[in-house]
């Protein structure tokens, strides 16, 4: 007889997009109610293993549900859940409810290549909640060519005053490439700027596939990541309005990885945490502010406060709690690297059309930082 004792990927459910509220990529604690009832009106009797990420709980709607599980025991949480979710299955035989394809955990578990029919993706339609093979693949296929990395690609960085480049900045996209690490993260979206090729079209940054676009973005911001040091830049990332994002480093984070391979200042990188910071732009009626949370850093995150004509000498962020920035405030991660908004504001609005402003309340104008970027090439 078949035992289908499953472990769920929580923070995966939570945040799927793919499960009602349809396309909305916050994480919603109601989704992991639709799962687990999908399954079990499949494969009655079947129990659970619930394991969350940490951060779910700064994230969710609603947390008061996490944290009645967590009290019972009938959920746990990790820094990173990946390697839990995926010791119990081995260890006790279960199934996997996820949509992530756990690659860079195949050398710790040659399991996964012999036993794809362990995993599980969901799908939601007017029939409700399904489920369907992972479609585990063997990641030996992986073809990410490291060596057509760097010049041609970062050349072809992407200009907001060019109409073609403006709009793929203000489209949503995603990469299908499931050995990719872009395509695990929660918000089953690309969070970093896609790249060119020479063709023009909007490719991965990381395997250089070419990538599926979801449609207009929400309003978004960017923000740009410098070495304290020289302020020599390391990477801009945009940063779209009720989509947070974990910022750290490491392949296997789920977030916008400072530390990608051939990175600019890597040594100012490595005094970044895997999981430092959490961010998100918080929408209070008609008014944005970004909302930062220290996820406990090991060399912990300073905050430089815009006084109006020069940034304040640097203070300590707690850990763990959310603290609201001004948009010319500046964060130091590690005391290494540098965090800050850029004066980039897009507005995109449904439709093909793109609108492109600098905010007035930055002190970088948009085309000086055109011209900035260009310098940096
Ligand atoms: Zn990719």
């Amino acid at each position: 007889m078949l035992v289908w004792d499953a472990v769920i990927d929580v923070s995966n459910v939570c945040w799927s997009p793919l499960l009602p509220p349809h396309g909305r990529r916050a994480p919603v604690w109601r989704r992991l109610e639709l799962v687990m009832n999908a399954w079990r009106e499949l494969h009655g009797g079947a129990r659970f293993e619930l394991v969350a990420d940490d951060s779910l709980a700064r994230t969710l709607d609603d947390a008061r549900g996490l944290r009645r599980l967590i009290g019972t025991g009938e959920l746990v949480t990790r820094p990173l859940a990946d390697a839990l979710i995926l010791e119990l299955a081995r260890d006790r035989g279960l199934h996997v409810i996820t949509r992530d394809h756990y690659v860079d955990h195949r050398g710790d578990h040659p399991w996964i290549e012999t036993a794809p029919e362990r995993f599980h993706r969901w799908r939601a339609d007017g029939a409700g909640v399904r489920f369907e093979p992972l479609g585990i693949t063997p990641s030996s296929r992986q073809t990410v060519s490291a060596a057509r990395e760097g010049k041609d690609l970062r050349r072809s960085r992407l200009d907001p005053r060019n109409p073609l480049h403006r709009r793929i900045l203000g489209t949503r996209w995603t990469c299908r490439n499931v050995l990719c690490p872009e395509a695990a993260h929660w918000q089953d979206q690309l969070l970093v700027w896609p790249r060119l090729n020479r063709a023009g079209d909007a490719v991965c940054p990381t395997c250089e596939e070419p990538l599926l676009g979801l449609g207009p973005r929400d309003p978004l911001y960017e923000m740009v990541v410098e070495d304290r040091a020289s302020g020599g830049e390391i990477l801009r990332f945009p940063l779209e309005v009720g989509c947070p994002v974990v910022v750290g480093r490491g392949s296997r984070l789920k977030g916008v990885n400072l530390g990608v391979e051939g990175t600019a200042h890597p040594e100012a990188v490595r005094q970044v945490s895997r999981r430092h910071l959490l961010l998100r732009m918080d929408v209070d009626g008609t008014n944005r502010r970004l909302a930062v949370t220290d996820l406990g850093a090991r060399n912990g995150t300073r905050v430089e406060r815009w006084d109006g004509t020069a940034l304040g000498p640097p203070k300590a962020v707690a850990a763990d709690r959310e603290l609201f920035l001004g948009f010319k405030d500046r964060l130091l991660l590690g005391d290494a690297v540098t965090l800050r908004l850029s004066g980039r504001h897009y507005v995109t609005h449904s439709g093909m059309t793109e609108s492109y402003v600098s905010s007035s309340t930055n002190s970088q104008s948009a085309p000086t930082l055109v011209r900035d970027s260009e310098a940096a090439e």
